[in-house]
C-alpha cells in the first residue's frame, strides 16, 4: 500500500530543505553485504595471524581445512576492519575463533564493549569468561528474559546484524543470516539502543532481590 504517514512527512521535510537522494545527514558507506550460514569449513588461522601481526608463511596451519573464504572469514575480516571501536550485543558467545579476534583488536587499542545474556554466558565453551579475563568490559542481563539480541557496531560506522548467534554450532550447523550495513540510518539505532542497555545493565544499576520464585 501506500507509504507511511511518517515516511509522508519525512519525505516533505527532505524535500523543504532542499535535500537530494544524497542529504548530506544521511552518511552512506559501501553497499550492504549478506552472510549466510552455516559457513563452509574454512581455516581462518592465516587471517587471524595476520590480523595479529604475525607472520603466516613462516608456520602454515596444520590443518586440513581448506584456506577459502566462508562466511565466518567474511565476519572476521568485518570485525577486523574495527579501528576504534567496538560494541557487541550476543546473547551467546563460544566461538573461539571470534573470540580471538575480538581480543585481538582489545590488544590492538580498539575500545571493546560487549553486553550479553547471563543465563548463557556461564555455559562450558562460553568466550565470556576469556574476554573479561583479557580486560574486556563486558555487561551482562539480570532479567528473567533473554538478552536475545545478535548484533555489533564496528567504529560507530558498521552495522553486522542478524540471526547468528557466535558459536561454533551455529557458524558450522545453522541456517542463518547476517547484515552487514554501513548506512547511519540503521546504525545509530543500535548504537542508541546498545547504550541504553549497557547503562541498564551497569552492576551499579542491579536490583538485589531473589529472582529464583520460578
Ligand atoms: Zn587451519
Amino acid at each position: 500500500g501506500g507509504g507511511f504517514p511518517q515516511e509522508t512527512s519525512r519525505h516533505k521535510g527532505a524535500r523543504l530543505l532542499g535535500a537530494t537522494a544524497h542529504a548530506p545527514g544521511r552518511q552512506r558507506g559501501r553497499r550492504p553485504r549478506v552472510l549466510f550460514f552455516p559457513s563452509r569449513p574454512s581455516c581462518t588461522e592465516a587471517l587471524l595471524a595476520e590480523a595479529a601481526g604475525l607472520r603466516t608463511t613462516a608456520r602454515p596451519c596444520p590443518c586440513p581445512l581448506p584456506r577459502v573464504d566462508s562466511s565466518l572469514s567474511r565476519l572476521l575480516r568485518h570485525l577486523l576492519s574495527a579501528r576504534r571501536s567496538l560494541e557487541i550485543c550476543l546473547f551467546a558467545f563460544s566461538s573461539p575463533q571470534l573470540g580471538r579476534a575480538v581480543q585481538l583488536l582489545h590488544r590492538r587499542g580498539v575500545r571493546v564493549r560487549v553486553v550479553t545474556d547471563a543465563q548463557y554466558m556461564g555455559l562450558p565453551g562460553s568466550q565470556i569468561g576469556l574476554l573479561r579475563h583479557a580486560g574486556i568490559q563486558v555487561r551482562h542481563d539480570q532479567e528473567d528474559g533473554y538478552m536475545h539480541h545478535k548484533f555489533a557496531v564496528v567504529d560507530r560506522r558498521m552495522l553486522i546484524t542478524g540471526s547468528l548467534n557466535w558459536t561454533t554450532q551455529a557458524i558450522q550447523n545453522n541456517r542463518e543470516n547476517v547484515l552487514v550495513v554501513e548506512d547511519a540510518e540503521y546504525v545509530k539505532p543500535f548504537l542508541d539502543e546498545f547504550e541504553r542497555i549497557w547503562e541498564e545493565y551497569n552492576p551499579i544499576n542491579y536490583r538485589f532481590f531473589s529472582k529464583d520464585d520460578k
